[in-house]
């Protein structure tokens, strides 16, 4: 085999494995195997345009309409999670593309954009410092 071949070949594999990874994660993100239980999952968008700054809640069914609506695909949202590049969803309150996902804090109930800039610091609470996954490792 010749190394023009085994070079396809991997990146084949690659592909494969991005796939495999987008398709479980958008499946076990949006949709999941208990469908009850996620359909009631909330997302919260945290708008980052200074005339709105609104934070919506939203379940997650209603989300997949507000999407589908704003023409974009909730898959490629849910890829493009930690892609620093800017807001990942439309406002559902001032309609531009400027709102950030956001968690809520387990411990003060703020909602605050994840920034996938900090690293391991995002998802830190800015306002009582509790961090959820920081507390598993
Ligand atoms: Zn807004
Ligand atoms: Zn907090």
């Amino acid at each position: 085999m010749d190394d023009v071949m085994k070079k396809r070949i991997s990146i084949g594999i690659a592909v494969t494995c991005l796939l495999v990874a987008a398709i479980v994660f958008y499946k076990t993100t949006l949709s999941g195997p208990s469908t009850g239980a996620n359909k009631n999952r909330e997302v919260y968008l945290v708008c980052a345009n200074p005339k709105c700054a609104k934070t919506t809640t939203m379940k997650m069914d209603k989300y997949r309409e507000h999407m589908i609506a704003n023409g974009s695909d909730p898959m490629e949202s849910m890829m493009g999670m930690g892609d620093t590049d800017g807001p990942t969803d439309y406002c559902p309150q001032c309609g531009e593309l400027s709102c950030y996902k956001g968690m809520k804090c387990e411990e003060c109930g703020e909602i605050f954009p994840i920034n996938y800039a900090l690293g391991k610091d995002a998802y830190k609470c800015p306002k009582c410092g509790y961090d959820k996954y920081r507390n598993l490792d």
